[in-house]
Order: C-alpha cells, then structure tokens, then sequence
C-alpha cells in the first residue's frame, strides 16, 4: 500500500500521507457500514468504526470492548475506503482514549465527515470532528466528572434519574435526546416500563427529545 517513501496512494489521488500517521495503532473491534439507529443523525448511513477499551463499566453496555485487534492507521483506512460512505462514527468501547489526530488527518483529507460518540469524561480537542455526540454516564457515576461540555447532541440514556442534573451541561448542546434504557437480556415488560418512562418524561419536558435505537428492532448493528 504504501510506495518506498512511504506515502499512501490507497485512495488513487494525489494525498501524501505523513508515514507516522499511516503507522499509527489502534485497537479496533470492527469496523461495518450501517444506518445510524439513534438520535440527530437517524436513519443515514455512516461507516462505524468501534474502538476497544472504555473507561468506564456501565451495566448496560453492549458493546464487548476488551474483544480487539490491533489495526494501522492504513489497515483502517483501507476498510473505510472500501464502502460507498463518506460519513464516519468513530464509537466505542470510548474512542477518545485514542489520539484520533492521525485518522483525522488521513481521513479529512479524502473528504469524509467524523463524527464521535463519547461518555464526555475527557475532552475532545477543538477541530478533530465535524460532529459530536455526548452520551454522559453521570446517572451511573456521579463522581465522574463530564469534561467534554460542548457538542452537537447530548443523548442521555434514561434510568429514572432527575433531569435536572443535564441544567448546566444542556446548555453546551444543540439537541437533546432521552434514550430508553434497553437490555437486551432483560423482558419484554421490563425494557417496556423504560420504554413508558422515557415517553412520560419527554412528554413533560419536550426540550428533550425520544431517541430509540431502531437498529436494534432491524435487528442490524
Ligand atoms: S461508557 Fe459506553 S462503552 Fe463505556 S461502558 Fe458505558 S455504555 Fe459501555
């Protein structure tokens, strides 16, 4: 892939890459095209690329983070590179435990859009992304401070605890989304209760909005 400079002609134009860019790793647990199932960007195709480790345990997770391989940079660019998509999620596991800079520039300079999904507890760098969604898991820990207090969406997984503890950080956020609390192992009945919950609540207080993951009913990641 890469020429005796170094450089990447993956992409068929003229980019040079820089080769430390090119080199960089990651621990990548897949990388799929799909439909965006949640929030804002519902509905429209993105290429995910799902990062390893988190620093964060929440009891609901789904994703099986610590399942990785190690990938280049190019590794990671000749899998995006192989989808008809220009529309990048960098997600996780949390992806911002990873210096994304190197992507970013292999990526920006073939004209994708990045987007990130983050827990918000480190900040992001100004200029990595062209959209950020926070997703804070202060219900779960409260002393896990958020330090990423701006972005595009806030989308807060709903569990019962009281809005009021989003008043300071909505204010950094364009669109804000509840998000019924679904586990997959759990009833029908029970993730139904949250279900009722999250509309009762949105109902009452309709700055937020109803976000459902919708991938899940079309059973797709
Ligand atoms: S922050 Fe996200 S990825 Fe990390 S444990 Fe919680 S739900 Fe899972």
């Amino acid at each position: 892939m890469s020429d005796e400079f170094g450089n990447c002609g993956i992409a068929g134009n003229a980019t040079v890459d820089n080769p430390a860019d090119l080199a960089m790793e990651y621990k990548i647990v897949e990388i799929f095209h799909s439909i965006q199932g949640e929030g804002a960007k519902c509905g429209i195709p993105h290429v995910f690329v799902r990062f390893g480790k988190c620093n964060l345990q929440c009891e609901w997770c789904d994703t099986d983070f610590e399942t990785f391989t190690t990938m280049t940079a190019i590794d990671i660019l000749a899998e995006v590179l192989k989808f008809d998509c220009k529309r990048i999620i960098f997600t996780g596991g949390e992806p911002m435990l990873n210096d994304l800079w190197p992507l970013h520039r292999l990526l920006k300079a073939r004209g994708y859009e990045l987007s990130c999904e983050s827990n918000g507890t480190i900040e992001i760098p100004e200029g990595l992304l062209d959209w950020i969604t926070i997703s804070p898991k202060d219900q779960e820990y409260p002393n896990v401070s958020i330090r990423q207090r701006t972005g595009d969406e806030l989308k807060c997984v709903y569990v019962g605890q009281e809005l009021s503890m989003y008043n300071e950080l909505k204010e950094g956020f364009e669109h804000l989304f509840l998000q019924p609390c679904y586990i997959h192992s759990e009833d029908v009945a029970w993730n139904g209760k949250n279900f009722a919950l999250t509309e009762t609540v949105v109902k009452n207080n309709p700055q937020w909005r109803l976000s459902l993951q919708t991938h899940k009913w079309m059973g797709i990641d």
